[in-house]
């Protein structure tokens, strides 16, 4: 079932996005060659918790940090590390999550690290203008479908490889509620978009194929052919007058 949010639990969204945006902000401009990915946690969790907010993210299903940070051909899900250290030329994925006033808000973003490839760039800007893609199809009256399709066109013109196993869902109360909302589709089809929906978009895609693997450390979603990924999601409320996204500054 699709949980429809009142005006007033999107206002507190919207708090809990402005945190985990200024979170995102603030930890991508630590991103640096020598800095460990757990050290952009440890600094995630205080910022999180100074604005008065939990990291959703920490404990979920046994997640042991308060952001995900995946490097290079990690996908999705990396887990933080004081002895992983991060490189000129990485891409580095964070993804943010933040409860506050019992609300949740979700965002991630994918940074490169110096001097990288141009395809790498690309790919970056790719997946961001998917992204954009899907926010504005969020629209009332139209269909699942067209956000999936929206993403996946982008990708496609991008040549990259879009994840299929993972994919953007409701948000809100619950860090994963219905629906599920794929980077890929058939326009035209689906429950059709209603005020009131809030939605984690969240475009995962790949300059190699789109097949990925778990790592043994049970969380750490890498590409199956070991090229780069790219991450980037918002938390976005449809409403009458069309997409908001709540997890900005
Ligand atoms: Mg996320
Ligand atoms: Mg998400």
């Amino acid at each position: 079932m699709i949980v429809l949010k009142t005006e007033e639990e999107i206002a507190r969204m919207r708090e809990a996005g402005r945190i985990v945006a200024r979170t995102l902000n603030h930890v991508s401009q630590m991103v640096q060659p020598g800095v460990s990915t757990g050290e952009l946690d440890r600094e995630a969790e205080l910022f999180i918790r100074r604005a008065g907010a939990v990291p959703t993210f920490k404990g979920y299903q046994g997640f042991p940090g308060s952001i995900c940070v995946s490097l290079n051909d990690e996908v999705v899900h990396g887990i933080p590390s004081f002895e992983r250290f991060i490189r000129e030329g990485d891409v580095v994925s964070i993804d943010c999550g933040a409860t506050f006033d019992g609300v949740i808000g979700d965002a991630a973003t994918s940074v490169a690290v110096g001097k990288c490839r141009p395809r790498v760039l690309e790919l970056l800007d790719i997946t961001k203008r998917a992204l954009d893609a899907g926010v504005r199809s969020a629209v009332v009256g139209r269909r699942l479908g067209d956000i999936s399709h929206a993403i996946e066109v982008v990708a496609r013109g991008g040549r990259l490889g879009i994840v299929r196993e993972y994919c953007g869902h409701g948000v809100g109360r619950e860090l994963h509620e219905a629906p599920q909302i794929p980077n890929f589709g058939r326009a035209g089809v689906g429950p059709v978009v209603a005020a009131g929906w809030t939605v984690a978009l969240e475009p995962m895609l790949n300059l190699g194929t789109g097949d990925v693997r778990v790592l043994a450390d049970g969380w750490t979603v890498v590409t199956a052919d070991g090229k780069p990924s790219a991450h980037f999601e918002h938390t976005v409320a449809v409403t009458t007058k069309g997409p908001v996204i709540l997890t900005l500054v």
